[in-house]
């Protein structure tokens, strides 16, 4: 059984049909591309996995449980994490708190006076500040983590971003547009990561419009063409084909 599987999602934006009867399945341990020309629907796609806009017709599955329509959060929990394709931070916060405040806050702990937090809190709260520190220093963020996020470079965002999800302990991790205004250099040492996550056993599906990292990067591509699945398969079989360079050509 695939631990994701989407089935018949159809989503109508007014008169506009953005996703038009999609099913695509993912298997636990999979690293997966989504591609497609602008507008195709890939978003939405993204969109309506995880919670954020609800579909109008089909289902989808998460490890066998029947989660549409369910909201982000609590997809979260249970270990669907997505990014977004514009990152999340919040400018005027630095880089470690940013980070800090992206592990769910089970109890509203931080509310209550250090002085009325029980030890298990204390506790709780000291593993969520190591585990946002070592996120940190994974992703080379040391050095700017007194910084305001608002000064960091679109790539350093992205890296944020990444460990910002990553406080969530994913099980699928859902990545739209991870290399979309970065530079090749911190591009590839994102594709690395990204490499690293799905070998430690995580289950990864990336949005990419940088065909050429995507294709090195996953097992295999999912292509949508006007909300539909136009072809998937092996990368440079899917790449070859002509219906996908035809669906390019307008580009
Ligand atoms: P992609 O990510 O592949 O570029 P999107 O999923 O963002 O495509 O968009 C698919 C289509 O749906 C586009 O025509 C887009 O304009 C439309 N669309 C997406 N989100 C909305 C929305 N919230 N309201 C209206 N139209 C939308
Ligand atoms: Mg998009």
């Amino acid at each position: 059984m695939s631990l994701l599987d989407v089935d018949g999602l159809v989503k109508d934006f007014g008169g506009l049909r953005a996703l038009d009867d999609l099913s695509v399945s993912v298997d636990r341990g999979e690293l997966v591309g989504v591609m497609g020309p602008n507008g195709a629907g890939k978003s939405t796609f993204f969109n309506c996995v995880s919670g954020v806009v609800a579909p109008d017709a089909g289902t989808v599955r998460f490890d066998g449980e029947d989660v549409t329509g369910d909201a982000p959060e609590s997809l979260a929990k249970t270990g669907l994490v997505r990014t977004f394709q514009r990152t999340r931070e919040l400018e005027t916060m630095t880089v470690r708190d940013n980070v800090r405040l992206a592990a769910p806050d089970q109890r509203g702990e931080r509310a209550l006076p250090a002085l009325l937090r029980t030890s298990g809190m204390r506790e709780e709260e000291q593993a969520v500040r190591d585990r946002a520190d070592e996120l940190i220093e994974a992703f080379e963020l040391d050095h700017l983590k007194d910084e305001y996020s608002g000064a960091l470079s679109g790539g350093q965002r992205k890296l944020l971003e990444l460990a910002r999800v990553l406080m969530l302990d994913p099980e699928v991790l859902l990545l739209d547009e991870p290399f979309a205004g970065v530079n090749p250099t911190l591009t590839n040492e994102i594709a690395g990561r990204i490499a690293d996550l799905n070998d430690e056993g995580m289950t990864v599906v990336i949005i990419e419009h940088e065909l050429e990292t995507l294709t090195e990067l996953v097992d295999r591509l999912v292509v949508l063409e006007q909300g539909s699945l136009l072809v998937e398969g092996e990368p440079a079989a899917v790449l070859a084909d002509e219906r996908v360079i035809e669906a390019y050509l307008g580009e």
